[in-house]
């Protein structure tokens, strides 16, 4: 017999069976820090910028020397040279004079804004005239604007992103420590199954499952081990399930989770461990078992590629940010209903989407397919979940659609 829990039951489970990994830091190169979670706190050492820099195309210069002037009056002021980009600036400005500054260029000592050069006018003799009276400070940074020595600029336990990058570029930090990936091994179960390079003999299909969960736990930040095919055969499987625990620090196996005489996982990880539950309330992905071995979660995930897909999303995606630390509310955007969707079950079902923009509004167009094909995932760009009380929903409802793991899902979890 199954030991079906509803999924609020299972949601509520994962946290307290299982307590965050703690995870020891390694240092990799800044182009390798992406997704990657920060150890520390970083902080700066230096000054960003290291000098006064103007905002504008224009004239650096002192702006009391502007006051009062208008476009009848302008103020003329002699241009003594120009900043180079790339180069400091040479002389202190002189009072009652300018010069030339490029976007970013350094602001000269001596002076104390720029002017946009929409503001001023050229008269052709080594002098310029400026129209519109300029404040202190105007169009300038100021050295140290954006970081100084001693202020944190990211905080431990970040996700990086690119923009991250960016900052960590500015201040010079190429050596970044975050803390090491958890690893998640993963393999499938079946006789029918082949590597997705062979040809499919009569009866085998190619193993989809294995590239599918990589990717998967790959984009929420885990390392990948791969224990490959496995036989229908339950001392084979314990056999590479006790390797796999032992390497990693969660399982995800495939294939065989269901009650069948040739159905090894449960019987397996009875024999290793304690089944926690067989069998969530959910369609697809009812025979979904998972166990407690050398307290580490192993995932027994049904065969059928779209139940392991939402039951890895639902389920094993939540589990992943909870071992890492993270509070993980699953990425969700609202969306309108485009057909009605019938659900009498009794058990909570999830279903694929592809959402399109229509005007200012996300449409959500349900994806209906037999639960094996996988085809019918690939373009998904997320899914929805009807409640087990629930009989259906009307064309134009609206709906929370999370959005598939993926290249970006990890920039959601920060
Ligand atoms: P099972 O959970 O072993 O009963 O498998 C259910 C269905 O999913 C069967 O049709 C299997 O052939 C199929 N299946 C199991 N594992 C995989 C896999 N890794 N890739 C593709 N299909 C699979
Ligand atoms: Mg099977």
């Amino acid at each position: 017999m199954l030991q079906v829990m509803t999924p609020e039951q299972v949601w509520d489970l994962l946290p307290r069976a299982f307590s965050p990994l703690v995870l020891p830091p390694e240092t990799v190169s800044l182009e390798e820090a992406l997704g990657r979670v920060l150890a520390e706190d970083i902080s700066a050492q230096e000054y960003v910028p290291d000098f006064n820099r103007s905002t504008v195309d224009g004239y650096a210069l002192r702006a009391r020397d502007t006051f009062g002037c208008s476009d009848a009056i302008p103020a003329i002021l002699p241009v003594k040279g120009e900043v180079l980009m790339g180069q400091g600036a040479a002389l202190p400005l002189e009072p009652g004079t300018c010069c030339a500054v490029p976007t970013g260029g350094a602001i000269p000592d001596g002076a104390d804004c720029a002017v946009m050069i929409e503001y001023t006018e050229d008269y052709g003799d080594g002098t310029i005239g400026v129209t519109k009276p300029a404040a202190p400070g105007q169009n300038m940074i100021f050295r140290g604007d954006d970081v100084y020595p001693g202020k944190v600029i990211l905080r431990e336990g970040r996700t990086l992103t690119p923009q991250d990058l960016g900052a960590l570029a500015a201040i010079g930090r190429v050596r970044v420590p975050v803390t090491s990936r958890p690893v998640v091994g993963i393999l499938s179960t079946g006789d029918e199954l082949i590597s997705p390079e062979g040809v499919p003999g009569p009866g085998q299909i190619r193993d989809v499952n294995r590239p599918m969960l990589r990717g998967m736990l790959q984009s929420l930040g885990a390392e990948v081990r791969d224990y490959g095919i496995i036989k229908d055969e339950e001392a084979l499987l314990q056999n590479t399930l006790s390797h796999a625990i032992g390497d990693c620090h969660m399982v995800l196996l495939s294939g065989g989770s269901s009650v069948g005489v040739k159905d090894a996982a449960c019987r397996v990880l009875q024999s290793m461990g304690e089944i926690l539950f067989h069998g969530i309330a959910i369609k697809p992905g009812k025979p979904t078992i998972l166990a407690q071995v050398d307290g580490k979660p192993v995932w027994g995930l049904p065969g059928h590629p779209v139940a392991a897909n939402f039951i890895t999303e639902l389920f094993v995606r939540p589990l992943l940010a909870h071992l890492l630390g993270r509070s993980c509310p699953l990425p969700a955007v609202p969306a309108r209903l485009m057909e009605s969707v019938s659900a009498n079950h009794g058990r909570a079902q999830v279903m694929g989407v592809h959402l399109e923009t229509r005007g200012s509004e996300l449409t959500a167009c349900p994806i209906r397919s037999k639960s094996g094909l996988i085809t019918s995932l690939a373009g998904s760009d997320g899914y929805f979940l009807i409640p087990r009380d629930c009989e259906g929903l009307p064309q134009g409802a609206e709906i929370q659609v999370t959005i598939n793991s993926g290249e970006k899902s990890w920039l959601l979890h920060t």
